[in-house]
């Protein structure tokens, strides 16, 4: 198979393309190297099995120039930092709707068939019951994030009721793991680096989510749409529990080994505006396909935490 990976040298896409590798497929990535790293796909590269088209996917020719003998598009692109989206408020209409619509929309006049899209917990909004099934609606998310992860997938279904696309749509819990270049563990991680006598926590340290490790997850991907052939499939990726944030700081004070960090909490139920404090999905769907998880969400904190002290180079003490 020759798959397009929008995204690829980011830390989702990178460890899907080792899989599809893996696998035997060819791959293409598109990617503007925004928060991505070429680092992580450089042995693909080298090795001829993959090949990186340096582009946008805000720019419809970069994405029509991509899809060429494509049989599959793993989208991934998009602005990771849910934060940045309350401040140049554009962000994730352009990163996240607008870049949808070009894929889709090259797709269709490429004949390209089959796509699967990286969604989000987030679409659900704050008030779904917790674990949330993906039969639960209405949808209201409440970050500009969530909204373009909510109109990507109308788009997408879209496109599959008009243009007889077929379409997976992935609604991630919070994904961790080596090569992880942004969320919580990281900033920790970083702060303490920078700090090792304190470790501010934003919010009251209380916010609960469920965490995936990303071999998790890109395992999950691939083994859904090997076993699941409707034309849209919409599926939960997620783990079996929840960690709090505040024990996420405890975790990374004693793997780090700053043992003498003062845990300092900013207060308030959520870390920023658009923070969703309470997330778990539910994974019924998921197993159902037969795939279950290798990590519960402390077990891929640990191992996270562990792995970026390596990469990010803090001592441990
Ligand atoms: P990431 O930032 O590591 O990867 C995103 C990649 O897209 C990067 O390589 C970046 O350079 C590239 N990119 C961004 N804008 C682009 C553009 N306009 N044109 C071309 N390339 C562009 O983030 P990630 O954590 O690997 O996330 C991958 C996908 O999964 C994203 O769509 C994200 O919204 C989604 N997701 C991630 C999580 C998570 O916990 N990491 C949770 C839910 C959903």
């Amino acid at each position: 198979m020759r798959a397009l990976v929008t995204g690829g040298a980011g830390f989702i896409g990178s460890h899907l393309i080792d899989r599809l590798i893996g696998r035997g497929d060819q791959v293409v990535i598109i990617d503007n190297l925004s928060s991505g790293n070429v680092s992580f796909i450089q042995h693909h590269l080298d090795s001829g099995k993959a090949t990186l088209i340096h582009g946008d996917v805000t720019v419809f020719d970069d994405v029509m120039g991509a899809m060429a003998g494509i049989d599959c598009v793993f989208h991934l692109a998009a602005n990771p930092d849910i934060r940045l989206g309350t401040r140049i408020t554009d962000t994730d209409l352009k990163q996240g709707t607008l870049a949808t619509y070009n894929i889709v929309e090259a797709m269709r006049r490429n004949d390209v068939p089959k796509i699967a899209f990286a969604s989000s917990s987030v679409v659900y909004g704050e008030d779904a019951p917790l674990p949330t099934p993906e039969t639960h609606g209405p949808c209201l998310p409440i970050s500009l994030y969530g909204a373009s992860k909510q109109a990507g997938e109308g788009l997408i279904s879209s496109w599959v009721g008009t243009f007889g696309l077929q379409a997976y749509i992935f609604r991630f819990a919070n994904i961790i793991g080596t090569r992880g270049t942004h969320g919580v563990i990281f900033d920790f991680i970083h702060k303490l680096k920078n700090d090792p006598s304190r470790l501010e926590v934003l919010g009251n340290g209380m916010q609960e989510k469920s965490y995936m490790e990303v071999g998790d997850c890109v395992e999950g991907i691939l083994h859904v749409m090997s076993s699941a052939d409707a034309p849209l499939n919409l599926y939960n990726l997620g783990s079996h529990d929840t960690a709090s944030v505040r024990r996420i700081a405890e975790i990374v004070v004693e793997t780090t080994g700053c043992h003498g960090a003062k845990i300092e909490y900013t207060g308030g139920d959520r870390g920023w505006a658009g923070d969703i404090p309470r997330a778990m999905l539910g994974i019924e769907k998921m197993l159902s396909t037969g795939f279950d998880v290798r990590y519960n969400s402390e077990e891929a904190i640990r191992h996270t935490a562990l792995a970026l002290i390596e990469e990010i180079g803090l001592d441990r003490r």
